[in-house]
């Protein structure tokens, strides 16, 4: 049931349609802290915000910030496939260097990222100028630098950002970057994934767009993959997003979910491992995507910049909960493989959440008709995740001593994965193949899917050099959606066994160890 209240939010006269559709709402002055001696502004702040700040032009404020403080670190974690450096920031008191000392400091640590997709731009805008305010003495953010270790990835994706006056969504080659979070294809991923997430081990992670619905200035979605702790989310849901919504309200600005909706529904974003924020809730951290809206460069800038400062105020406050629940996250997972417990959501999709959603739908404004703001209670809130099909987790994954393309995907994440030092005779479980098909998916003209016909279970023959991915690992969900073959983001789908899956009859050459097996096995080193 949905009630509508309609207020006339704008007049438009006729012939000023363009310049007052892309103007942002009559706003007080933006109030961003006061630019202390020596720092410096960014291009964007430079320019009034009539144009965003370039690649370079970021790497000089960057060099000059950190010429203005001793309390940021500034490196780079990576190149782009065209040969762009990638930055990383980090921000903590004492500064810390390595992950290893900021787990010392027994902090929460969070990264900011932004502009994984080259045209999304608003939000990087604010979270430079938060860099800034980490980095000035007497601000509010500087004062979190006593709680939480802070790390910035402004720009994921700058050979999409300088590719065309607008930026592109994709990489240099076109490819979604945040599509690739399993398979980790291309550098810029790959190397925030290897170098950032894996290496420092964040509690938390933002990962910054444009894009959601208007009247909001800031949209906001956690983990919602079945198989994501759901605790994770709730944190987000029940408590990170209602601060974020009380921080804007104090300037004006408004915040909801990503991702659209109508007089009946919202519908949220994508539940599919391979989106970064749900890939983060895979290695049991909090994943979070903000989206900005279309709204002006400035005032979205500050919406971001508020809605990055309440998330590291939330975990300086909740520093215990927050790390509390990502431990916690990370044995469950050890233990659901140590002992195997559990399903895998193998399919699934979204279902009502228990409560409703209330929003505001924005209405007409094209072709000079006047636009108008409806408010819709009691809608549908199209957002629970619910599994449609399951299968038993196993102690361990078996794959053939051939699938080293499988592996190597595995490995770049960082999963653990044996190998038989001698042969040995197992009692597996495998699926049968009914039939397989091909879709296109990205940059896969024929990415594969197999239609699982029933489960066999039967002792077989395992060779010297055999793999074992136990799931037994904090990284089991993401081992047990990546080996799982029915799954939307495995090693079957995204080519890498092509050669070992039959066309008919056969089965899945991924087999599966039910029970704890004592195994002459050695560790695989990543190359
Ligand atoms: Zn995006």
């Amino acid at each position: 049931m949905a009630r509508f209240v309609t207020t006339r939010t704008l007049t438009i006269a006729a012939g000023l349609v363009l310049v007052l559709t892309a103007a942002a709402p009559a706003r007080a002055q933006v109030p961003w802290e006061q630019l202390q001696a020596g720092f410096p502004r960014t291009a964007a702040e430079s320019n009034g915000f009539a144009a965003p700040t370039r690649h370079l032009e970021m790497w000089d404020y960057l060099r000059a910030l950190r010429g203005a403080t001793t309390e940021m670190r500034l490196g780079s974690y990576g190149r782009t496939r065209e040969g762009r450096e990638l930055p990383y920031a980090i921000f903590s008191r004492p500064l810390v260097t390595e992950p290893w000392e900021a787990w010392a400091l027994g902090r929460p640590i969070v990264v900011l990222a932004a502009n994984v997709h080259g045209g999304e731009r608003t939000f990087r805008e604010g979270l430079m100028i938060l860099m800034r305010d980490l980095a000035t003495p007497g601000t509010d953010a500087n004062a979190l630098l006593d709680q939480v270790t802070i790390l910035v990835a402004p720009q994921l994706n700058p050979d999409g950002f300088e590719a065309s006056e607008r930026g592109q969504r994709g990489n240099a080659w076109g490819i979604d970057l945040n599509r690739d979070y399993v398979k980790l294809e291309h550098p810029s991923i790959a190397d925030f994934v290897g170098n950032i997430i894996s290496e420092w081990r964040p509690h938390v992670v933002i990962d910054a767009h444009n894009g959601g619905s208007r009247p909001y200035n800031l949209v906001y979605q956690c983990p919602s993959h079945y198989d994501t702790m759901r605790e994770l989310t709730l944190l987000c849901d029940d408590e990170i997003f209602p601060e974020i919504n009380e921080a804007l309200a104090e300037e004006g600005y408004r915040s909801w979910y990503y991702q659209r909706g109508d007089e009946e529904e919202w519908n949220v974003g994508g539940f599919q491992a391979r989106i970064g924020r749900n890939y983060v809730g895979f290695t049991n951290s909090i994943g979070m995507l903000f989206e900005a809206p279309v709204q002006g460069l400035e005032e979205g800038a500050r919406a971001g910049y508020i809605g990055f400062l309440t998330v590291l105020e939330f975990a300086a406050e909740q520093a215990e909960r927050v790390m509390g629940l990502v431990d916690r996250a990370r044995t469950e997972t050890i233990e659901m493989g140590a002992e195997p417990r559990g399903d895998i959501a193998v399919t699934m999709e979204y279902g009502p959440e228990d409560y409703p959603a209330d929003y505001l739908l924005v209405r007409g404004g094209r072709g000079g008709s006047p636009e108008d703001t409806i408010q819709v209670t009691g809608a549908r809130f199209m957002k629970k995740p619910v599994a449609t099909g399951f299968r038993p987790r196993p102690w361990a994954y078996i794959l053939p001593r051939e699938a080293e393309d499988a592996v190597a995907m595995l490995l770049r994440h960082g999963i653990t994965v044996e190998r038989l030092q001698a042969p040995v005779s197992l009692l597996v479980d495998a699926y049968t193949v009914a039939g397989v098909t091909y879709e296109q998916a990205y940059n896969h003209a024929a990415a594969l899917r197999i239609q699982v016909g029933g489960v066999t279970a039967t002792e077989q023959e395992f060779p010297v050099g055999t793999y074992v991915v136990p799931t037994a690992q904090y990284l089991g969900r993401l081992v047990a959606h990546m080996l799982e073959p029915e799954t939307d983001d495995n090693v079957v789908y995204w080519n890498t066994m092509d050669a070992w899956i039959p066309r008919e009859r056969g089965v899945v050459p991924i087999y599966k160890l039910m029970t704890p097996v004592a195994l002459d096995s050695r560790v695989v080193v990543a190359p």
